[in-house]
């Protein structure tokens, strides 16, 4: 191991900004490798709060939750990119912060993530930057097609977007938006959604993971298979972009890149996140270092793990809807007897249609294999 790494581990303690999921599967990844957590959310109902070892609830605007944080971590990363720069400019001041307030302020706007994709030659949609209903007049004019309107700040989830026919009347559509900015994309007639998690450690060596095949269920993720069913040749291609990202961003930490995977073997970035994503939650099960773990060793800067897939893997999302009554779980006890499906619940007490409440890994010796036990999981369960 180099020496010049700056190696805190293992008696350090990482701070986490944000308390959902992904700040719990963080923390328990911690707790693996005896390393503390803080974490700072809003609302002690937060899923990561039982996992963590100390937690600040109090707004992230808040400078007294600031000093705090920093007074007791060793090293900062992030679980959720909405979180406004200046708070992740100062905590990057005052403990490190991994991945950078740079890296996060770009991927957390569509506007500014398009222009950096753009910017730095990587493949992606077409897109306009609109301001005012003249912006998107003439945007549509250009585009001459199918597109989807979407909001610069705060969209995930196909939140904060509007398919667009084409024919529609520009001043209408507009007055009804509610965002200050916004993009307008081109609609892709794509053949697969395929998402790729990379990390990059503090030495500045990139690993990536095999792509995950996605599929989505009400604009939000419902199956990812891995490995995906591409050729090689995409499957490399997919691995060299996201490499291309990370290292245009400068990047230490995990991200996940999202694609469109067209018919004619072309590969468009729809999406960046700069933090472990709901596609790589199969690692957990069918990797040799889950994403949360190597989220870990970046930030803190050890080595990075293998990413190495030991096994074909579905990993089916659990959403609200699967829940036949809002505190009342799906029947656990088919998915027990599968024998080779792996459980991961979020600790929310409230179920509501589409909120994300958990996740199951079924491996298996073929992804179809795994992917036909998870639909058949799901329908069950959707009855
Ligand atoms: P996003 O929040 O941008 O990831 O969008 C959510 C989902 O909407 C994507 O996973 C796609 O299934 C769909 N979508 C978004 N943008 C486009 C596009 N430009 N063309 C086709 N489908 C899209």
């Amino acid at each position: 191991m180099s020496s010049t790494l700056p190696i805190h581990a293992p008696h350090c303690v990482v701070g986490v900004i944000g308390g959902g999921q992904l700040g719990r599967m963080i923390a328990l990844a911690a707790r693996r490798l005896g390393v503390r957590t803080v974490i700072w959310t809003g609302g002690l109902e937060a899923p990561a709060v039982e996992c963590a070892d100390e937690v600040i609830d109090l707004p992230f605007d808040d400078p007294e939750a600031l000093q705090d944080f920093c007074g007791r971590v060793t090293v900062s990363t992030v679980e959720f990119e909405n979180i406004p720069c200046h708070t992740l400019e100062k905590v990057a001041k005052c403990t490190g912060l991994y991945p950078s307030p740079h890296a996060i302020c770009i991927c957390q706007n569509r506007e500014r993530e398009k222009n950096f994709l753009k910017e730095n030659n990587i493949p992606h949609t077409w897109f306009a930057v609109i301001s005012d209903a003249a912006d998107l007049a003439a945007a549509m004019k250009n585009l001459n097609g199918p597109g989807v309107l979407k909001t610069a700040d705060f969209g995930y989830d196909g939140k904060g977007q509007l398919k667009l026919e084409g024919d529609e009347d520009p001043e209408k559509i507009w007055a009804a938006f509610d965002a200050p900015r916004a993009v307008l994309e081109a609609w892709v007639p794509f053949e697969k959604e395929l998402s790729v998690m990379a990390a990059r450690g503090a030495d500045g060596v990139t690993v990536t993971y095999d792509p995950a095949e996605n599929r989505h269920r009400h604009h939000i993720l419902d199956v990812s298979i891995v490995p995906a069913r591409v050729s090689p040749a995409v499957a490399l291609e997919a691995a060299a972009i996201a490499r291309r990202v990370a290292e245009a961003l400068d990047y230490r930490g995990i991200l996940g890149v999202e694609f469109f995977l067209k018919s004619d073997g072309e590969l468009l970035v729809n999406e960046i996140a700069p933090r472990p994503h709901n596609s790589g939650h199969h690692t957990l099960d069918a990797c040799a270092t889950s994403q949360f773990e190597q989220q870990l060793r970046a930030v803190i800067g050890l080595p990075l793990g293998s990413t190495r897939l030991l096994t074909p893997v579905a990993m089916l999302n659990l959403l609200g809807d699967m829940w036949p009554e809002e505190m009342t779980p799906p029947d656990w006890l088919p998915l027990f007897e599968d024998g080779e499906a792996s459980l991961h619940l979020y600790g929310k007490r409230h179920a509501r249609g589409r909120r994300k409440m958990g996740h199951v890994n079924f491996i298996g010796p073929t992804v179809e294999d795994a992917l036909a036990r998870a639909e058949a999981m799901k329908k069950l369960w959707l009855r």
